[in-house]
C-alpha cells in the first residue's frame, strides 16, 4: 500500500520538476538579457576596434567605457598588463594613466594602477619616472605587493647604477623574509671598487677576489693578487675554470708557482675542466699534445680534439674544426640562455646575477 502511494507522488512530482527547471532556465536568460542591456556600448565598441586591429580606437574606447562604469577597472588592468608584456608601453602608460585620473577608483585599485604604472616607466627605461610613481605607492601597499614593489625598485636601481640604493633595497628585502641577497649585495660592492667589503660579507663569491688581484697585479703587486687569487681558490674552488690562468699569472715566485700548479692539478683530476687544463699547458706543467690525448680519454671534447691536431699539413682541418668550435667556447646564461664569449657577473640578456656556470658550453 505505501509502495503504491510513493509511485503516485513520484508521478505528480516529475512534471512540477519539469515546469519549475524551465521557468528558472527563462529567468537566467532574462536576468542575463537585463545585465547586458546595462554593459556600456563603448565597452562593445572598443572590442569590435580591437578584434579588427585599430589599437588606439579601442583604448579610446575602453576609456569611454571606465569613464561611464566603474566596473571596467578590471578590464582595464588586464589590457595594461597586456600593453605592457606586447611592448606598447606608451600604450600601457595611457590605460594606467586614465585609470588614475577617476575620482571614483577604490584606494586598493590606485594603488595597483600606480604599481602598475611603474612597472611600463621601468620596462620602458624611463627609470626616474617608474621610481617616483613607485615611491607614490610603498605606504599603503599591502605586504605582498610591497614585496614586489621593493624588488621592481631594485631593478630600477640596478639598471640605474644606483648601487648604494640597490644595496638598501636588497637589505630590506632580505630583512622583510623575501631571500638571501648576500651574493647580489656583494656585486654591488664591486660595482663601488669597495672589494675588501664585499670579500668581507661574501667570501665564497670569487669576483671581488679576481677584479681586486687585478688591480694590483695592474699597479705591479705580484705579491698581493697571488694572495688574493689563493684565496679565492680556497674560498670558491667552483670558479678556478675562470681564474685559473690569472692565478698562474700572479705567480712569480717559485714557490707561488708550485702552489697555484699544484692546485689546479688536483682540480683538474677532480672536474677534468678545459679551462684548468689549458691554463696549465700554458705554463708548461705538461706537453700539450700529451695532455689533450689524456684528456679525450675522459671526455668527448671537440675543443681538446681541434687543440690536438694542431700542425702544418693539417691547417686547413685545423681552420675548419677552429671555426666549429667557437660556439662551443662560449659561456651560457643558466637562466635565458643567452651565450657570450665573455663571462658576464650579471646577464646581459636577462638581468639575473651569478646565472653563467664557469664552464663553458661544450663541458656543461
Ligand atoms: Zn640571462
Amino acid at each position: 500500500m505505501t509502495l503504491a502511494i510513493d509511485w503516485i507522488w513520484l508521478l505528480l512530482a516529475l512534471p512540477v520538476a519539469f515546469g519549475l527547471g524551465w521557468f528558472f532556465s527563462r529567468l537566467d536568460v532574462w536576468h542575463w538579457k537585463m545585465e547586458s542591456r546595462h554593459q556600456p556600448r563603448a565597452y562593445f565598441k572598443g572590442l569590435n576596434y580591437l578584434l579588427s586591429g585599430q589599437q588606439d580606437a579601442a583604448i579610446d574606447s575602453f576609456i569611454e567605457a571606465v569613464q561611464n562604469d566603474p566596473d571596467t577597472s578590471e578590464l582595464h588592468f588586464t589590457l595594461g598588463n597586456l600593453f605592457r608584456r606586447r611592448g606598447e608601453y606608451d600604450r600601457a602608460v595611457r590605460v594606467h594613466e586614465h585609470l588614475l585620473a577617476r575620482a571614483d577608483l577604490s584606494q586598493a585599485d590606485r594603488q595597483r594602477a600606480q604599481f602598475a604604472l611603474a612597472q611600463d616607466y621601468a620596462k620602458a627605461g624611463l627609470l626616474d619616472r617608474a621610481e617616483a610613481a613607485i615611491k607614490g605607492t610603498n605606504l599603503v601597499l599591502a605586504e605582498l605587493q610591497s614585496k614586489e614593489a621593493q624588488q621592481l625598485l631594485l631593478s630600477i636601481y640596478e639598471r640605474g647604477r644606483d648601487w648604494a640604493g640597490a644595496a638598501l633595497m636588497a637589505e630590506h628585502l632580505e630583512a622583510s623574509g623575501a631571500g638571501n641577497y648576500t651574493k647580489r649585495r656583494a656585486h654591488y660592492l664591486c660595482e663601488q671598487q669597495l672589494f675588501e667589503v664585499a670579500i668581507a660579507l661574501s667570501p665564497t663569491s670569487p669576483r671581488a677576489y679576481m677584479e681586486l688581484a687585478r688591480k694590483h697585479a695592474d699597479a705591479g703587486d705580484f705579491a698581493a693578487s697571488n694572495d688574493l687569487l689563493a684565496l679565492a681558490a680556497r674560498h670558491a674552488p667552483q670558479a678556478l675554470p675562470l681564474l685559473a690562468s690569472q692565478l698562474l699569472a700572479s705567480a712569480k715566485t717559485d714557490e707561488q708557482q708550485q702552489a697555484a700548479i699544484q692546485t689546479l692539478a688536483a682540480a683538474y683530476q677532480d672536474t677534468h675542466s678545459l679551462g684548468v687544463l689549458e691554463a696549465l699547458i700554458g705554463v708548461g706543467w705538461m706537453d700539450a699534445r700529451t695532455a689533450y690525448v689524456a684528456h679525450l680519454t675522459k671526455e668527448p671534447s671537440l675543443i681538446a680534439a681541434s687543440h690536438l691536431i694542431e700542425s702544418p699539413q693539417l691547417v686547413e682541418v685545423q681552420a675548419a674544426l677552429q671555426k666549429a668550435t667557437e660556439p662551443l667556447k662560449r659561456y651560457r646564461c643558466a637562466a635565458c640562455g643567452f651565450e657570450a664569449k665573455q663571462y658576464f657577473w650579471q646577464c646581459p640578456g636577462c638581468q639575473a646575477w651569478d646565472s653563467y656556470p664557469f664552464k663553458r658550453v661544450e663541458e656543461l
